[in-house]
């Protein structure tokens, strides 16, 4: 997720706040037809947080999967004495391929387009570029939302709904940073459009394992705060996820 420095917000929606609502959103269902669906991820977890348990389930159905790595996420913990940067990106790395294991998924692709982490707006006309010949021939691309309150999953959002028209393929968004800032009927969500993921207990337990894979993000660093602390995980760890 990469949360920006405004991360845990006093007010933030607690899960147990967003579970006693039970919307019944209508199901989303993957076509048995897909072949490939295209993955895309401003930091190396929003993949997981967001659309883990539906990669698991693709890929059980034996659709390939292309990861895209927007940034590495090397600018989660600026300054941190522990993790430089470089080293910060490195392990994300790791720790994302080591989730994608923990869910069953061996993407066919994994693409790391090393754009800066915080940065990615300044180069959304590139990212369109390096997405277009990816998501040609794919059947779906998920990507963060282009409303989802951090700029870099704003703008991955946007560059992957310019690619995938020019592709002339269909575009699923994933909220992540949303559901900590926002809440239930909160008007600015397209809640409309909303289809929710189911996770049989299974896939629940495996996103469970892979967010357990990103050491930096949720536990403490040296002398920073975990980045994802329970109460953020907790939007994880629910039977579902959103896509709209
Ligand atoms: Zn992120």
């Amino acid at each position: 997720m990469s949360a920006p420095a405004a991360g845990h917000r006093p007010g933030a929606t607690p899960e147990e706040v967003w579970a006693a609502r039970s919307p019944g959103w209508p199901a989303w269902v993957p076509d048995p037809a897909w072949r490939r669906v295209v993955v895309c991820a401003a930091h190396p977890d929003d993949e997981v947080l967001g659309v883990g348990g539906a990669m698991a389930l693709l890929a059980a159905a034996g659709v390939e999967l292309v990861h895209v790595a927007v940034t590495d996420g090397e600018a989660s913990h600026p300054g941190n004495p522990v993790l430089a940067p470089a080293q910060l990106a490195a392990a994300r790395e790791a720790e994302s391929g080591a989730a994608l294991a923990a869910l069953g998924v061996s993407p066919v692709d994994a693409v790391r387009l090393r754009l800066p982490d915080s940065g990615v707006a300044a180069h959304e006309d590139r990212l369109v570029e390096e997405l277009v010949p990816r998501v040609l021939g794919a059947d779906l691309v998920l990507a963060t939302w282009t409303g989802d309150g951090h700029p870099d999953h704003e703008a991955v959002g946007r560059a992957a709904l310019v690619a995938a028209a020019r592709a002339g393929v269909p575009v699923a968004q994933y909220p992540v940073w949303a559901w900590h800032w926002s809440h239930p009927g909160d008007p600015r969500l397209p809640w409309d459009r909303a289809r929710a993921v189911a996770l049989p207990p299974g896939v629940q337990a495996a996103k469970r394992a892979a967010l357990d894979c990103f050491t930096t993000q949720v536990r403490p660093l040296g002398p920073d705060p975990a980045v994802l602390p329970p109460e953020v995980l907790a939007h994880a760890h629910r039977d579902h996820e959103v896509l709209w």
